[in-house]
């Protein structure tokens, strides 16, 4: 197997359900939690994931767990994290308490990630979110105070009611927080969620475009990079365990609903907590044979600014694309969509805003 350098485990629950929300997720409730992380535990020592550089806890809200679960939790990854150089933990404003960092602290968490959609107190009601701005500034500054340096925020883009201008303000506020990695991403309406059933509709394109203009010109002079399309972050503090996903390199992904790419297989766990792990984990596995792996490496390595290794393609698929794609990849250069250096075919900001018009050529 090729070397698996990072570890995604889902934790289902919430505290509240927000409205737009499709993640598998569920109310937080004592008994499924229990037998929930037993079953996990069996999934861990089935993978037995020694040696991955990056762990990732991600939800629903990890943080929605009592201290007791999440100390139950945090002892049955513990064994898999001493090579860890990034360990992320997702959170809520609301239920990230001094004493929940304090645990998370203790078992070697570096870096969080605190989902705050929005700085508008009214608008987080109106989506069902259940933090003000004001708990997020008092989330930050705890975690600070306990000594978590690496901090990241999502926003999203384009949520009912919020105007250009207030995103600007969602915008200056985060920044004001002094966090040091910012995730944007433009809503998406799911079925069976909230604003799907009352219509809410998604932003257009033009005014989510304009959204992300301003998001890519403010964020850049207050020093962070552009480097995905939905991500920015301060100098070396990008995010180690998502530029995996973005390198289309291996990962195990366990828990409910967890995807994971191992040995040219591509899998889909369980979705349904009665189903999930008796006895199977896995609901769908997906042989990548070559032709797949080229668009996966294509569609994953193009959304950042470190762009696709020419070279490495040449040696996994004997193909140099700056011959087969010649004309194509000349083309794109021409419209500014991308750029060829150091032996990389990098999107510029232009080629990352409209990226299925690079795919389509170049697949
Ligand atoms: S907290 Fe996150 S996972 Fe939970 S309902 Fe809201 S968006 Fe979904």
């Amino acid at each position: 197997m090729n070397k698996v350098k990072s570890l995604y485990i889902h934790i289902p629950f919430c505290d509240s359900i927000c409205d737009y929300c499709d993640f598998t997720k569920f109310l937080y409730n004592k008994k499924f939690a229990k037998d929930y992380l037993k079953t996990l535990k069996r999934e861990l020592e089935h993978y037995s994931p020694f040696f991955v550089e990056t762990i990732y806890v991600g939800g629903g809200t990890p943080t929605s767990l009592p201290a007791d679960d999440l100390v139950e939790l945090l002892e049955m990854i513990k064994e898999y994290s001493g090579n860890v150089k990034e360990y992320t933990f997702e959170a809520n404003p609301e239920n990230l308490t001094i004493e929940k960092l304090s645990i998370l602290k203790k078992y070697g968490i570096n870096r969080l990630s605190i989902g705050v959609q929005t700085t508008d107190d009214k608008i987080s009601k109106l989506i069902n979110r259940g933090h003000s701005f004001a708990q997020v500034k008092q989330a930050v500054d705890a975690a600070r105070k306990i000594g978590f340096d690496n901090i990241n925020v999502d926003l999203i883009i384009g949520l009912p009611n919020v105007s250009k201008s207030m995103f600007q303000r969602d915008l200056e506020n985060v920044v004001s927080l002094g966090v040091n990695h910012i995730s944007c991403y433009s809503l998406t309406v799911h079925p069976n969620t909230v604003f799907y059933n009352k219509n809410v509709p998604e932003p257009t394109p033009d005014f989510a475009r304009e959204l992300y203009d301003f998001a890519h010109e403010f964020l850049d002079k207050n020093g962070y990079i552009h480097y995905e399309i939905s991500n920015w972050s301060k100098p070396g503090k990008m995010s180690m365990h998502n530029l995996t996903y973005w390198r289309n390199e291996n990962y195990y992904g366990i828990g409910l609903g967890a995807s994971g790419y191992l040995d040219n297989k591509r899998y889909k766990n369980i979705s349904n907590i009665q189903k999930f792990g008796v006895p199977d984990f896995v609901d769908e596995m997906e042989e990548v044979n070559l032709n797949d792996l080229r668009t996966y490496q294509l569609l994953t390595n193009l959304r950042t600014i470190f762009g696709l290794d020419l070279d490495k393609f040449k040696k996994t698929f004997n193909e140099d694309l700056l011959e087969t794609k010649k004309n194509e990849v000349y083309e794109l250069i021409k419209e500014k969509l991308i750029v060829v250096e150091e032996n990389k075919i990098k999107p510029t900001y232009e080629g990352m805003m409209v990226l299925d018009q690079i795919l389509l050529k170049l697949i």
